[in-house]
């Protein structure tokens, strides 16, 4: 382009400046769900779309204290600069909170991140070159995919069984990456009640996976921000604890209080080596620099003054009704032969809904909204070839009766989108008859 060409270009927007983008965000359109949630505005709409802990379950008296106790005591460290690894109080907490998990760690291996989004973001900016591999489950956390989205890496996805991802699939992948030169960065698993599915990974794959993840010295993220919500069975070790317990050193920990506590707080922690941990400070560094520490403060007060195991329980008492109710729901509305599936998990927000082939569930959005119900197209959570038969639901925000009302519209909806389709197929088949 000319020179003037190029002025011209850059100035002709109603003599306003034409604003270059980089290369890698021009064609980024954002977060998909996100513009998703956005078009759920109409109050009178059930959704079953979001992630959000229910506020019912939220500790507002114990805030209200804790911030008080804590203005009247030291207001001054709250208002000030702090620590981008983060508070030394709440470090010292997080440290004592993982022990009760078997995860036995030392402040060097802690920093304090503005969420878990952002422990994700660093793990992408830390590890990822663009065009650069890893491996994610199918499906996956979509969030995870729009923080690693900023690297443009490759996906290479895994399927996920009822117990977790397929670990023989896993390893054909690894051994091919490595006769061709390319192995992945790392290996990007929700093994806890995953979002979206629910999905929680089996003792023996936890312990395959680690096996692989030695072998090819490919390391793990490890996202855990459901793990204290398991409402029955028994909690099976983190991949993190069974890493230490054979050396340590192959497991990076993501972390959050957004369901621990609440995602106001925007508050979380990551945990791993010591060199991993200080390069992810050097980039919070450019970013956001320290994490609020009034926000800190109130994480480490929840951590260190609350009854957890009470506090755990309850919620556990609470999300278990929900899901127990929207699975009597589910079971209702969709007898076997209309040929709905969907996962029963143990723990978490989400499960997750296949619908027959036939349906696409990113047109279904658009017409359950006419039902006044809403719920994630599954196409969103999948890094590579989206599968379009899926939806996630939530179970922790809606009420009860919301949740009941919500599977009987959709349902209805189902039925009037199968009509259609039925219909239209019946017509392409009389048309064929004829051409
Ligand atoms: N990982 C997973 C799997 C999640 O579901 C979420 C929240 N929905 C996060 C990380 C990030 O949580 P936050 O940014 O609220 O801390």
């Amino acid at each position: 382009m000319s020179d003037g060409a190029e002025k011209s270009k850059r100035s002709n927007y109603h003599g306003r400046l034409e604003y270059t983008f980089a290369r890698n965000m021009r064609d980024y359109e954002g977060y998909s769900i996100g513009k998703l949630l956005s078009l759920i505005n109409d109050p009178k709409i059930i959704s079953m779309a979001g992630g959000m802990p229910s506020p019912e379950m939220f500790l507002q008296e114990q805030l209200r204290q804790a911030t008080r106790r804590r203005f009247d005591s030291h207001i001054h460290r709250i208002m000030q600069y702090s620590s981008i690894r983060g508070e030394g109080e709440l470090i010292e907490a997080v440290i004592a909170f993982l022990q009760r998990d078997d995860i036995h760690v030392r402040p060097e291996n802690v920093m304090i991140t503005s969420s878990g989004q952002q422990g994700l973001d660093l793990v992408g900016r830390l590890l990822l070159d663009p065009g650069d591999a890893l491996v994610v489950e199918r499906p996956t956390f979509a969030g995870a995919l729009a923080a690693f989205q900023m690297q443009r890496p490759d996906y290479l996805g895994i399927e996920l069984a009822a117990d977790g991802l397929d670990v023989v699939q896993l390893r054909q992948v690894l051994s091919d990456c490595q006769a061709s030169g390319s192995p992945p960065k790392f290996i990007y698993v929700v093994p806890d009640f995953q979002n979206p599915t629910g999905i929680c990974m089996s003792l023996a794959k936890r312990e395959a996976l680690l096996a692989l993840s030695r072998l090819y010295h490919i390391p793990i993220i490890e996202d855990s921000p459901y793990r204290t919500l398991r409402y029955c069975g028994s909690q099976l070790p983190s991949l993190f604890s069974l890493d230490q317990q054979q050396g340590g050193g192959s497991v990076v920990g993501v972390y959050t209080f957004s369901k621990l506590f609440c995602p106001g707080m925007r508050v979380g922690f990551t945990i791993g080596p010591p060199e991993v941990i200080s390069k992810m400070t050097n980039i919070k560094e450019g970013s956001t620099l320290n994490t609020p520490p009034y926000n800190q403060e109130m994480c480490a007060d929840f951590l260190t003054t609350v009854d957890l195991d009470a506090y755990f329980q309850r919620c556990h008492v609470y999300y278990q009704e929900k899901l127990r109710v929207l699975l009597e729901a589910l079971e209702t509305h969709f007898p076997p032969e209309r040929g709905v599936t969907w996962t029963r998990p143990d723990g978490g927000l989400f499960l997750w809904l296949s619908v027959p082939e036939t349906v696409n569930t990113q047109s279904l959005f658009h017409a359950a909204l006419g039902f006044k119900v809403a719920f994630v197209p599954g196409d969103a959570f999948y890094g590579e070839h989206p599968e379009y038969r899926h939806m996630r639901l939530n179970f922790s925000c809606p009420s009860s009766d919301q949740l009941k009302e919500g599977v009987r519209r959709l349902s209805d909806c189902l039925v009037r989108t199968e009509s259609v389709v039925d219909r239209l197929q019946r017509s392409r088949w009389s048309i064929n008859q004829y051409t």
